[in-house]
């Protein structure tokens, strides 16, 4: 497996270091030929190239197999004309990464603050209300007055569609229940259609009961009662707001996987951003780049028929649960264990 590998900004590079180590073991427990290539993104490029995002970059990860995210200051990146892109739109939307698969679960060993769930948010990365991605030229927000600004929220059934299908297909390998999310109330247009399309596409999956809850009202169910979710669909902007919510819940934001996928391509990606409060201090949880990480190879185990890819994925994530249900933690979950020491104890229990 041809695999890139961008680091990124703050945590990134740590984060990083920790689920190569992770990657390295599962790669010789598993058989897996790896060709890994390592580049810069985000400041490093920006000092480097003066482009966060190197113009051969996309051809690059165009030929691989998979690429691997760290995250990026993308608050920092303003202006495109400065070569300041923001790398995780320019490849979700390079590549078409329409499927923003995103699952939180909690562990043996940590606290479960409302209670124990295995939940998926599966959210369209594309459309919806990033503005920065909306358009084919431009942005799409506007300043009116310097008092008044439009945002614009793109919706299409193309998107609506394909996210819809790709959560179905998901849940019925799963618990088959799906949930969607939406603002059909208010929203009626796009949230309206985004509904129907999701009860079209849901029909069409014998055996799966569907459910459909108000975004507002989410937030207060999944803190209820997050046991009562298996996969939830929903747009661009809610995903994003939800998931770092279920993150969170199941112990950490630094817990959450993250896969970005496409018909063609895939990204691992934390859930989270580039945690400039925390960087360089060797304390940053990496299991949601290691988790992502996992799912990346499951995703290519899958679609190449290469077993043992999906083989690793699962030992990945089993070999996490296990050092956590042993004690071991980062000092966001309430540990005292550095980024890397984290890293190597998956690694070694990924080696037995
Ligand atoms: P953040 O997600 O970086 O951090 C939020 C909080 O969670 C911070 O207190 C941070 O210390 C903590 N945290 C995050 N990841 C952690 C980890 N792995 N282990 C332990 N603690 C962790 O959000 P932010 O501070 O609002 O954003 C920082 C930068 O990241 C901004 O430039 C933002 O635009 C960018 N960002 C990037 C991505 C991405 O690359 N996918 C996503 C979100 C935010």
């Amino acid at each position: 497996m041809k695999l890139v590998v961008l680091p990124g900004d703050g945590i990134g590079p740590e984060i990083t270091a920790a689920t190569l180590a992770v990657l390295d073991a599962a790669a010789a427990r598993h058989s897996l030929t790896l060709d890994l290539a390592e580049h810069d993104v985000g400041h490093a490029s920006l000092a480097k190239h003066g482009t966060t995002v190197h113009p051969d970059l996309l051809d690059t990860v165009r030929r691989a197999d998979g690429f691997i995210l760290g995250p990026t200051a993308t608050f920092d990146f303003k202006d495109e004309a400065k070569g300041e892109i923001n790398p995780s739109k320019f490849f979700r939307k390079s590549l078409d990464l329409f499927a923003n698969i995103r699952p939180a679960r909690t562990y043996k060993g940590l606290k479960a603050p409302v209670g124990d769930f295995d939940l998926i948010v599966v959210r369209e990365n594309t459309e919806g209300f990033y503005a920065d991605r909306n358009l084919e030229q431009g942005g799409s927000e506007m300043l009116v007055t310097p008092d008044v600004v439009i945002s614009l929220r793109r919706i299409t059934r193309l998107c609506c569609e394909r996210i819809a299908h790709a959560a179905c297909a998901l849940a019925v390998r799963r618990r088959k229940h799906l949930t969607v999310v939406h603002k059909a109330n208010v929203l009626r247009i796009a949230d309206g259609m985004f509904l129907d399309i999701c009860r079209a596409a849901a029909a069409q999956y014998p055996g799966l009961a569907v459910d459909e809850i108000l975004v507002d009202a989410m937030m207060a169910h999944v803190v209820r009662d997050p046991a009562r979710f298996d996969v939830i669909v929903t747009t661009n902007m809610f995903g994003d707001i939800l998931s770092d919510l279920t993150a969170e819940l199941s112990g950490s934001l630094g817990l959450g996987g993250s896969l970005n996928a496409g018909l063609d391509h895939a990204m691992a990606q934390a859930a989270h951003g580039s945690a400039p409060d925390i960087a360089g201090r060797d304390i940053a949880n990496p299991t949601s780049l290691i988790l992502s990480t996992a799912q990346l190879l499951e995703w290519h185990g899958a679609r190449k028929q290469q077993p043992h890819f999906v083989d690793a994925a699962r030992a990945i994530d089993a070999a996490v649960a296990a050092v956590i249900a042993e004690g071991h933690a980062t000092r966001d979950v309430g540990g005292s264990l550095g980024t890397a020491a984290f890293g190597q104890l998956v690694a070694e229990r990924m080696r037995r």
